[in-house]
Formats: structure tokens, sequence, C-alpha cells
């Protein structure tokens, strides 16, 4: 079906949002992204975006080749925690390599490209339900303005409101998994960037550089079961993650230690939704498939998410029919990868005797561990 002029609203600017809003307004639509910050700023991290994520920002053109401000990977590298020795190099994927991207430099590319093509942003504006009416969604803000739609997206995050709309209330599961997370100032250029996974028992450790080799990106996870609260921007005790950390050596010890001003977090997580969609409001994005991110993919769904969104447009001659493609493309790629992200919770974490199996049977099976991941890399959603 044609969009051209359909009045479509975004409920979220993240990286999902923002991508979606651009696939439908590049199809003619009428997009608006309701986001409820005041202003659009990112958290000091990185992301990694595997060729599966780029393919979607080079078709919305919001990235050129070679892609502005990320960082080209050249592969991965497994490390065991005490000394950092070497347990396996993983070579960048067959399908193209990953970029290491600092989030804000992401989500400025993001904005520029949707602001170029005249989506237009409500800041400030808090959604607190979306309806579903016959012919058209209507919108509610928390200040009480109402708005009508042909159609409502929500793209708002891991404790999206418009899914509690759509499935009901769901509590949030703690995962028992706790996550750091730091940049530290970097100097050293390294001909071949890449990210270092640490493994320690109950713990592991990513590394990787950001902004042409200036910043260090520094993750690191940990089991716990002490923790009750959600949220991203909490500030944590340098001295905490050191001594939680203290027995990881070599270079990720001096990373570690170099940290002064870390984030923490507990990891809570809900089930891929249910429902997805009603025929007039979607969910995208977290909001759809929150995932641990031990397989850096929560963000590349999105992007994909994004584009299969605005493409079933082009496919089916409804709204209705439109949404219900979607989201039955979607959910069963979104479901592997969900599942192949909480399988790694358990693979880098390992105690003890099988630690030590695993790694032997990494070391010789080494760059083959890549081609396990192939089917998440080489999906390209614009084909
Ligand atoms: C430690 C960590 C590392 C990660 N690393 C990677 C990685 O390397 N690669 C990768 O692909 N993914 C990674 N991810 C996952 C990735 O960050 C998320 O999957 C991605 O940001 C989800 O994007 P989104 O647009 O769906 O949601 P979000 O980025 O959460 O955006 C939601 C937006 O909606 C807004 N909003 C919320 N509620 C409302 C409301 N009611 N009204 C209006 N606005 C609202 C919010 O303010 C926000 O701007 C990582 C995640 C974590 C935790």
């Amino acid at each position: 079906m044609n969009i051209n002029g359909l009045n479509f609203c975004v409920i979220g600017g993240g990286i999902g949002g923002v991508a979606a809003a651009l696939a439908l307004r590049q199809r003619g639509a009428k997009v608006t992204i309701l986001e409820q910050a005041i202003e659009l700023t990112e958290v000091g991290a990185g992301l990694q975006i595997s060729e599966n994520g780029m393919v979607v920002l080079r078709a919305l053109n919001v990235v050129g080749e070679p892609p502005e401000a990320g960082l080209k990977s050249v592969g991965s590298m497994l490390r065991d925690f005490r000394a950092g020795r070497s347990v396996s190099d993983i070579p960048a994927p067959v399908a193209g390599p990953t970029y290491y991207y600092h989030r804000a430099d992401l989500l400025g590319l993001l904005h520029k490209a949707a602001i170029r093509d005249s989506v237009e942003f409500r800041l400030g504006a808090r959604v607190a339900r979306v309806y579903k009416h016959p012919t058209d969604a209507e919108i509610v803000l928390t200040d009480g303005t109402r708005l009508r739609v042909d159609c409502a997206i929500g793209a708002d995050g891991g404790r999206s409101e418009i899914r509690s709309g759509l499935n009901g209330p769901e509590a949030p599961e703690f995962t028992h998994q706790v996550a750091w997370r730091a940049t530290i100032p970097w100097e050293r250029r390294d001909q071949n960037p890449c990210a270092v996974l640490t493994m320690g028992p109950g713990r592991h450790v990513v590394t990787y550089p950001l902004r042409n080799h200036t910043l260090m990106n520094i993750v690191a996870i940990e089991e716990r079961s002490d923790w009750q609260e959600e949220g991203w921007n909490r500030r944590g005790d340098p001295e905490d993650l050191q001594a939680r950390f203290a027995d990881f050596g070599g270079l990720v010890g001096e990373i570690l230690r170099k940290v002064q001003e870390p984030y923490v977090w507990a990891l809570f997580l809900r089930p891929v939704a249910e429902c997805w969609q009603n025929g007039r409001v979607a969910l995208l994005g977290d909001a759809a498939h929150p995932t641990l991110p031990f397989m850096a993919q929560g963000a590349c769904l999105a992007l994909e998410d994004a584009w299969m969104l605005a493409r079933a447009f082009d496919e089916q001659s409804s709204i209705e029919k439109a949404l219900a493609a979607y989201e039955s493309h979607r959910r069963p790629r979104a479901q592997q990868v969900v599942a192949a992200a909480g399988a790694n919770a358990r693979n880098f974490h390992l105690r003890g005797p099988m630690r030590l199996a695993a790694q032997t049977a990494l070391m010789a099976i080494g760059p083959r561990l890549a081609r396990r991941y192939d089917w998440i890399y080489d999906y390209d959603v614009t084909a």
C-alpha cells in the first residue's frame, strides 16, 4: 500500500524509533517522534553494530561508505581472566565487519538524517496510553494532550508502556546479572581494533576502542543476587568495581584499574512480547524483545525491525495486514537472537573444570566459532 501522506507517530526517540521514523518517512508518510526526554542525549557508552545492522543504516542513508564516526573492527578475542591469556581469536564475520560506535555519535547520525528528511520531533512528550479505534489510533500524553494518527509505533524501550497496553502488566524479572559500564581516555592507537572478551568465573568483561581510539569502552558483567532496582544511570563506586574484578589480570586488569566514573545497573528482562500489534499500534525494538547484551544485538535487531516494518507496507494492502506481516516476519528472528544471547550468559561465566574444558574446546575450534553466528550477521533485511 502507498503510505504517502498517512500520519504515523513513533513513541520513543532511541535507535529503533528514529530508524523506524526514517524508514516510514522515506516512503512518504508524515512522521512525528514523541520522546519523553527534554533533549536528545545518550549515555556515554559504546555499541557494536554488526553487518545486519549496518545494512539498515546504509539503506536509510544514515551512513555512507566508509561509515561515518564508527571504528571498523577486525574481529574479537577471547581471553582468560587471570593473566589475560589468549583463548581464541575470532575473525570478523564473513558478512562484513562490525563497527564500534559511541552511542551519542550513532544517535546523532540518526537524528541528523531524520531532520534532513523532515521527521518531526516532539521532546518532553511522555505517552501514557495508546488506544485503537476502528480507523485510527489515539495517543494520550501524560499532560493530557490527545493525538489521532493512522498508526502508532511503540519504540519506547525495555520498560515500554505501549507494550503493557497491548499485553497487560508484566513484571520484569531480575536476571541475576549486574552490568558495570564506563569509558576511559585511551591513547594507544591499535592498527587492528577488536573487542576483547575476558571470561572469569561468574563474570566477564568486554572492552573495545571508540572515537578514533581516543576512548576505551568497558562493560563488566557479574552474577549477583542482591539487587532490586531497574535503570541505567546509577553511579557506581570505582573501588567496588575494582574489588569485584580484582583477580582479572593482564591488560583488562590495567584498564579496570583506570576506571574513575563507572555506572552500574541490574539487568532486568521481559520475555519476547506475546502480542506485538493490534492492527493500529505496533511494538518495535526493546519494547517487543528486550535481550541480554551478550550477543551485542539489541540495537541491531531494532534496526532490522525498523526496516521490516516499513517494508511490510510496500507488500500489504492495509495497515492491519502490514502490521500482522511485520509481526510474523520478525518474531522468530527476535526469539532466536534473544535465546542465543541468553545462552552466552552461561557460556561466558563457567566455573572450575567446566571452564577449562570449554576453553580447551574453544582453542581447538577457534576461528570456526565465528561461523556459528553467521545466521545473525549475514541476515540482510533490506535485500
Ligand atoms: C550493556 C549493554 C550493552 C549493549 N551493547 C549493544 C551492542 O553492542 N550492540 C547492540 O546492537 N545492542 C547493544 N545493546 C542493546 C541496545 O542498547 C538496545 O537494544 C537498544 O538501544 C534498543 O533501542 P530501542 O530504540 O528499542 O530502545 P531505547 O534505546 O531504550 O529507546 C527508547 C526511547 O523511548 C523513550 N521513551 C520511553 N518511554 C516513553 C514514553 N512513555 N513516552 C515517550 N518516550 C518514551 C526513551 O526515553 C528512549 O529515548 C546493549 C545493551 C546494554 C544494556
